[in-house]
This record gives structure tokens, C-alpha cells and sequence, in this order.
């Protein structure tokens, strides 16, 4: 009986085995993953140590490139003896950090596990624009986009990269950036996590060999992808842009791979997204090695859905409110903006109504029907504190039932930019007379007012506090933090 079922299992774990590549890297993520590092705004002195700490190893080589404009070392990792040489490079855009996280982590595999790296040796640039992270920027520290720098090579960081592209001449390029959490997979309410591109390499948009290999590889990526968020990988305009890197490394005759890391649901600092880029990274490394990219068809990589730009944070639909005595029915578009500490290390959120009107093309992470709800703009508690400690003893979900979604202090301290409670705060100093003989504003409109009460039979039901839903009902309070006006 043992020996029957035996025979019978075989042939199915010899094929769970050899597909299982991605499965075992994401099931062993945690054994691998760079715990130094654990949001977005890390910087170059983060790095540095995890570099130096390759140095001595055989089996790594570091080289350092060059340095970028003040003067912060950008180095390659190499890894490998194939023949195929694969260059990936990370954060040319100072605030694309995502990709440069799982550099690291997948180093850490790289360590330990060969097998993948048969036939191909591979190239890591982390961190090309460490003048940008330091900031959390985009752009470089004399505000050029290295990435419209491909041609005039007027930046440093640009000349290594093509320097060492030209050096390799590399087979592969991998081109790493985060884009919008706003993008979604074209007509479909889910984020594009990842959105990939085989950029073009002329106005016509041709295919050769070289686009056409990378079209393959993504194919195989993107069935990878799949597996673990289903439906949320986008592909990105290949609109030709002559200036652009990935566009010229493609020209260049290296099979060139654009990966933006988007968004994805309740993943502010992007953590999900880093091993997603670590799985299929490190799975398109062994799809190159063994060249199994070579019989898919084209059609698998335009059948990929386009990138579309049509998400909030939150949606609300339906919202009913007064102005001038007339009644409106909108939807409303609301994102939560990051708003920087001066050491652009952390942030904090503040939401802002993003668009008004019939938004039923949109789609929101989060979304709310207001339909037979009241809409009515919070109070401010007529009681003026003290101070942030006497603040801190109230009882936010009864002061929000009671109709109260602000609360004054007398004397706030001028750094406290935000609260974690879910309440604004008015700093009365800074309270300003608004101007007579002119019309009251609209409680709704653009760039403003994220605050207010959805109210049935009289009850406040929700309370919408800095573009964050608090649900009274269920106390379930979902405010990341209300702000300071
Ligand atoms: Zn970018």
C-alpha cells in the first residue's frame, strides 16, 4: 500500500521541486533579509558597513566606481564566473529606495546559495544617487535626473554607469526605481505593486533581438510575480525617451529591464514589495542562467496590462454635503501626503482631497460609500487647553461622537507638527481672522479639508479625521496620525 502511494507521489515532487525556486525563496525570505534595514529613508552610511563587511570574501568582488558629486563612494558588488553578465543598479532616483533594500537581501541568499548563478556573473550597484537619498530626493545634488542623462553624461553617476556598461558589456541590465503608489494595472482596481518595461529604443518602438530578449524575461517575471500579488503587476508606458538610461542601454545592445516598485495595501514603507523584488529578481537570475526565457512568446509580455494612474489612498463615493444652500452629491479622491522631518529620515501624513466629482473611473485603496449618510463638518471642542499633556488624557472616540474632531491649546509647542490620537489640534496661536463681506468657502473642495463626520439617525457613524477613517461603531480607529493647523 506505503509503496504504491510512494510511486504515485514521485512524479508530482519531482515537479513541485523543480518549480519551486520562488516558492522556497519566499517561504525562506526572513533567513535572508537585511534587518539593518526596515523603511525607505535610509541613506548612504547605511550602507557603507554592508559593503565593507564583503571585503575579504572570495567570493565577492567590490569595486568602487567612482564617487558621486560630494563626494560619497558608489560601488559594485559582483558575484559569480558565468559568461552572462548581469548589471543591475538601484535608486538613480535619490527616492527609490525600495530595490536597493533587496539588494541587500539578496546578497545575504547570494552568500550562501550558488546554484542560480551558473552561467551568469552579476553586478549589484546599490544606491547609484547617494546624494539624492541623503535628502530623500529625486534628483542629484546639482538637481540633474540622472536618468535624463544618458547622453550628456553631465554627472558622475551618470558616466560610471555607462562606463561600466560599456566595460561589462553587459547582456543584461537591470533598471530600478520606485514609481507612484497611485498607478494602478489598467482598468482593474488593484495596485500596480510592480509595473516592468522593455524600454524602446527608438521612436518606432522596434523590436530586436536585444528588447525582444528582455520582453521574454519579463514574461517569466511576471508569471513569478503573480503568484504572490495576483493581478498587480502593471507595465509601463514605452513611450521612447532619447535622454533616458533604460531606453539607451537598450540601444547600447544590453536587454534592458525596467522593475518601479509601486504600492501595495497597508504597506507604507514598501517591506511586501522589497521581497517581491528579492523573489523575482533573484528567480529572473536563474531564469537568464538557464535561458529558459528563450521559447516564450512576445504576446506573454503584452498581454501584461498597462499602467494606469487612477488610485487614492481613499475613496469615498456618494458624499452628500451643503453649500450656499444647495445640495451636492460628489466623490471624493483623498491621498495622504508625506510630510517630512528635517532630517528627511521620517514623515508624517496629511490629507488632501485630491479630486471632487464623479470619480467612478477611480479606485481607492481604501473606499467608503457615504450614500444615506449626513455629511457635517467636525467641531472644534469649546474647551481650550492648557497643553499637549492635558490633551492627551481625553477620550478621543466619545469627544468624536459628541460631534468634536478638533481641540484648541493655549500653549502648543511649535514643534509638535502631529498627533498619533485621531484629533487635530488648533494651535490658538496661530489661529487667523478670516476676511469679512466675502462669501463662506465650500466645506469640500481641492487641497483642503479632510476632516469631517458621516452621521446616520443622528449618530456619528464615521469619523473621517486628516483623510483616515475612524469607525465609531466598532471603535475601530484607523487615523495614522491627525495634524496640528
Ligand atoms: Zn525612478
Amino acid at each position: 500500500m506505503t509503496k504504491y502511494f510512494l510511486l504515485l507521489l514521485l512524479p508530482l515532487m519531482g515537479y513541485a521541486q523543480k518549480e519551486s525556486l520562488d516558492k522556497q525563496l519566499f517561504q525562506s525570505y526572513d533567513d535572508f533579509r537585511e534587518v539593518s534595514i526596515d523603511s525607505r529613508r535610509f541613506k548612504h552610511q547605511d550602507i557603507e558597513p554592508l559593503i565593507d563587511s564583503l571585503k575579504g570574501r572570495k567570493d565577492f568582488e567590490i569595486t568602487v566606481l567612482g564617487r558621486s558629486i560630494q563626494g560619497r563612494n558608489i560601488s559594485m558588488i559582483s558575484v559569480g564566473e558565468g559568461e552572462t553578465q548581469i548589471l543591475l543598479w538601484s535608486q538613480m532616483h535619490g527616492d527609490e529606495s525600495t530595490a536597493t533594500a533587496s539588494i541587500f537581501d539578496m546578497i545575504n541568499y547570494l552568500k550562501t546559495n550558488k546554484t542560480i548563478l551558473k552561467n551568469v556573473t552579476v553586478h549589484f550597484i546599490p544606491m547609484l544617487n547617494p546624494d539624492g537619498a541623503e535628502l530623500f530626493t529625486r534628483r542629484n545634488a546639482i538637481g540633474i535626473d540622472i536618468n535624463r542623462d544618458a547622453l550628456k553624461l553631465q554627472s558622475p553617476e551618470s558616466q560610471l554607469l555607462k562606463k561600466v556598461r560599456d566595460s561589462l558589456d553587459a547582456d543584461f541590465g537591470f533598471n530600478l526605481h520606485d514609481q507612484s503608489k497611485y498607478y494602478n494595472a489598467k482598468q482593474t482596481s488593484k495596485p500596480a505593486t510592480i509595473s516592468v518595461l522593455a524600454p524602446a529604443f527608438n521612436v518606432e518602438k522596434d523590436i530586436n533581438q536585444t528588447r525582444g530578449d528582455a520582453m521574454r524575461v519579463i514574461a517569466k517575471l511576471n508569471s513569478v510575480l503573480q503568484r504572490y500579488a495576483r493581478g498587480q503587476v502593471g507595465r509601463y508606458s514605452d513611450e521612447f525617451e532619447p535622454r533616458a538610461f533604460g531606453d539607451n542601454m537598450q540601444k547600447w545592445g544590453t536587454s534592458t529591464i525596467l522593475i518601479e516598485s509601486g504600492g501595495h495595501f497597508d504597506d507604507p514603507e514598501k517591506q511586501f514589495i522589497r521581497k517581491l523584488n528579492y523573489v523575482g529578481i533573484l528567480s529572473t537570475i536563474e531564469i537568464i542562467g538557464t535561458q529558459s526565457y528563450l521559447t516564450t512568446g512576445l504576446d506573454k509580455y503584452l498581454s501584461i496590462p498597462k499602467n494606469d494612474l487612477k488610485l487614492f489612498d481613499l475613496k469615498i463615493d456618494n458624499l452628500t454635503f451643503s453649500y450656499l444652500g444647495l445640495d451636492f452629491t460628489v466623490d471624493l479622491g483623498i491621498n495622504h501626503h508625506e510630510i517630512e522631518n528635517k532630517n528627511h529620515s521620517d514623515f508624517y501624513y496629511l490629507g488632501k482631497i485630491s479630486d471632487i466629482g464623479d470619480l467612478s473611473t477611480h479606485y481607492g485603496y481604501k473606499n467608503l460609500d457615504a450614500t444615506g449618510f449626513t455629511f457635517k463638518v467636525g467641531e472644534t471642542y469649546p474647551k481650550i487647553l492648557n497643553d499637549f499633556e492635558e490633551f492627551m488624557e481625553l477620550d478621543f472616540s466619545t469627544l468624536l461622537a459628541q460631534g468634536y474632531t478638533s481641540v484648541s491649546i493655549n500653549d502648543m509647542p511649535q514643534e509638535i507638527k502631529f498627533t498619533t490620537m485621531p484629533m487635530n489640534i488648533i494651535d490658538i496661536k496661530k489661529i487667523m481672522i478670516p476676511k469679512s463681506n466675502t462669501l463662506p468657502a465650500s466645506p469640500i473642495n481641492l487641497g483642503t479639508n479632510t476632516t469631517f463626520l458621516l452621521k446616520k439617525n443622528d449618530q456619528v457613524v464615521y469619523a473621517v479625521v486628516n483623510g483616515f477613517v475612524y469607525y465609531l461603531k466598532e471603535n475601530k480607529n484607523n487615523v495614522k496620525n491627525a495634524v496640528v493647523k
